[in-house]
């Protein structure tokens, strides 16, 4: 399961392909939706937000990996958070709102699908409630952390998976802003 560092780069990117102004120059858009761009990072990385039960427990991954990675969950949660953003901010929290939080939700589930898994129980439940199967996918594409612990996650060997997340995560933040501004160039020269 990748760590907080790809899945916050990636909905970070997300949101900027999704919400961003490709027409103005990116730091300065970057400067003014810190609290967009914090926000989407944040929701890409919630479904993990299983690890605090197992803070007072000192093991992490003691209910991490179970109902919040799946469809069912990642439906329920973008429906109450677009619900109460609608109750907030009527104006912003329109229709296309609530499939950006959809998305933000499931590149959870996609990024983790795609993540090297270290330890039992291996794969999320996707189809929960409905069904108690696992999925992984076939081919890993990001190597496992260590995290069963709090001392854990400072060791050595998470340096070189965080590292690859980071490279990997900062070229996937990359790629969606270059889709971004050629669409919005494009669309420019339409
Ligand atoms: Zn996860």
């Amino acid at each position: 399961m990748a760590s907080p560092v790809f899945h916050g780069l990636a909905g970070a990117g997300l949101a900027y392909a999704m919400a961003g102004d490709g027409s103005l120059p990116l730091f300065s858009w970057a400067r003014k939706n810190l609290g967009l761009l914090a926000a989407a990072a944040g929701l890409a990385c919630l479904p993990d937000a299983d690890y605090l039960p197992g803070l007072w427990r000192g093991a992490l991954n003691a209910v991490h990996q179970q109902a919040t990675h799946s469809l069912a969950w990642a439906g329920a949660m973008a429906a109450g958070l677009w619900l109460a953003g609608r109750a907030w901010r009527p104006t912003q929290f329109v229709g296309r709102a609530l499939g950006y939080i959809l998305l933000l939700a499931t590149s959870h589930l996609a990024i983790d699908l795609v993540t090297a898994d270290g330890s039992a129980p291996y794969g999320i439940p996707l189809w929960a409630p409905l069904s108690d199967v696992r999925v992984q996918a076939p081919v890993a594409l990001l190597p496992a952390w260590d995290k069963a612990t709090l001392s854990e996650l400072w060791s050595g060997n998470n340096a070189r998976p965080l590292a690859i997340e980071l490279g990997a995560g900062l070229a996937f933040a990359a790629g969606c802003i270059w889709a971004k501004r050629g669409w919005t160039r494009r669309k420019a020269a339409l």
